[in-house]
This record gives C-alpha cells, structure tokens and sequence, in this order.
C-alpha cells in the first residue's frame, strides 16, 4: 500500500541546519542528539560519492565517506574508506555499518535516517525517512568503499513513529523523485509556485497523486507548489 504522501519540500541550506539544530559540515551525521541520523546526498555531475536511487525511487544505495583531507594524506580518494580513527574509535562510515548490521542480524529496529538531496548551490530537498537496512564493502578504483541501503518509509515528524511503526518489509514504502526531474521542474518553474508565484515553502508536488497512478518519473507530472496551495490541494484529494 502506498500512502498519500507529503510531497517533497524545498528548503534553503540554513533552514535545514536550523531544523536539525546543527550546521550540517559533514555528509554523514549518525544520531544527532541521539535522535535520528542525517545525510547529506547529492546526484549532482559534480558530486563527491556515487549515490544512487533504485526501484523507482523507493532505495537509496548510498557511499560511505572518505577519510579526511590532511597534509599527511592529501588523496582520500586513493585510501580504503575509513571504519575506525586512529584512536579507535568507530567513523560515521562504522557506526552506520553497526547500526545496519545489528538491525539484519535481528537485535535492534532499524536507524531512522533523514536524507537531503543537493539540488543547486545553496538549495536542497527534504527527501524524507529512511530506513538504515544494510550496509557492505565495495571494491572501486582498488579501494575499499562502503555502501548503505536506505528505504524511503512514510515520511513522519515523529522519530519513535518513524522507527517503530513502518516495517520495511510490509511493502509499505514511499518513493523519491528522481534528481533529473527535480532539476528539470526547478529550471522549468523557475523556482516559483506555479499558482502565485511565491518563491518560499516550495514543494514538488506532484499533480496526479501517486495514490491516483500519478508518475514521479515524468517532469509532466509534477510541479512546484507553495506550501499554501501544497497543503489546499492535499485538503481536497483526501
Ligand atoms: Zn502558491
């Protein structure tokens, strides 16, 4: 079954940061203040790591992160993706593999993570909850790079509910637009809602809803929308 779902919500670079409380410096942010995770994902050319987006939109495959840029190791990009510091002390990459595998071995419910999407400079997406279900190494370039599966859950404000209520084995699963068609409906919108012209609280929104068959992989279907018009419109559907 899948939901009517919020639609994706646009958000500036510091409102994302406010929201979570934290300057978001770094990709991977295991269980800020002991809540849920947050990552940073981007599908731009120029992105630093090769995330992914599989089964329509509903699977984040995402890369672990490279060991800092020091003077003493000046190419991260040529060293095996760090699990410890040198103290010991597990990474973001070792605690996000734990929490994977602790989950598939059965011992815990699986780590809530939030993911933001880079779309231009300065300006993301909320790209909703996920689930944290595995994670493994890959060989790339002869180096040793770590991978996440993610599952988009029904998006929920409530960190608990997000944890303990969606079972992401039930089929209940949400899906993410694709980046392409995000960029491609920004551009052609021109980073306004298509019905007052407002260029803040933006959604994507998508016109047929995916409960009515609507498609999220076709630019035709979706739409920039102010949070006003997102929220009327989702009033009359229900
Ligand atoms: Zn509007």
């Amino acid at each position: 079954m899948i939901r009517n779902m919020i639609d994706q919500r646009i958000i500036p670079y510091i409102a994302m940061c406010q929201r979570e409380g934290t300057s978001l410096q770094r990709g991977m942010n295991f269980r800020l203040h002991g809540r849920h995770s947050v990552i940073l994902m981007s599908r731009r050319s120029d992105a630093p790591y090769a995330d992914r987006i599989e089964e329509d939109g509903s699977v984040l495959i995402y890369e672990g992160h490279d060991t800092a840029k020091t003077k003493d190791s000046p190419y991260p990009k040529l060293l095996d993706q760090p699990e410890f510091l040198n103290s010991g002390r597990l990474t973001e990459n070792g605690k996000f593999k734990k929490a994977a595998i602790d989950f598939k071995r059965g011992l815990k419910s699986p780590d809530v993570v939030k993911v933001y999407e880079k779309i231009l400079p300065g300006l993301w997406a909320d790209n909703g909850y996920f689930h944290l279900v595995d994670a493994w190494c890959e060989q790339v370039e002869e180096r040793d790079v770590f991978k996440f599966k993610l599952i988009a859950i029904p998006s929920s404000d409530d960190d608990l509910e997000a944890e303990t209520q969606f079972n992401p084995q039930s089929g209940e699963r949400r899906r993410i637009i694709p980046s392409a068609i995000k960029q491609e409906v920004w551009k052609r919108d021109q980073g306004k809602c298509v019905l007052c012209g407002s260029g803040d609280e933006l959604h994507f929104d998508h016109i047929v809803p995916y409960s009515k068959g609507g498609t999220s992989l076709s630019a035709a279907n979706v739409q920039l929308l102010c949070m006003r018009h997102n929220l009327q419109k989702s009033a009359k559907i229900e």
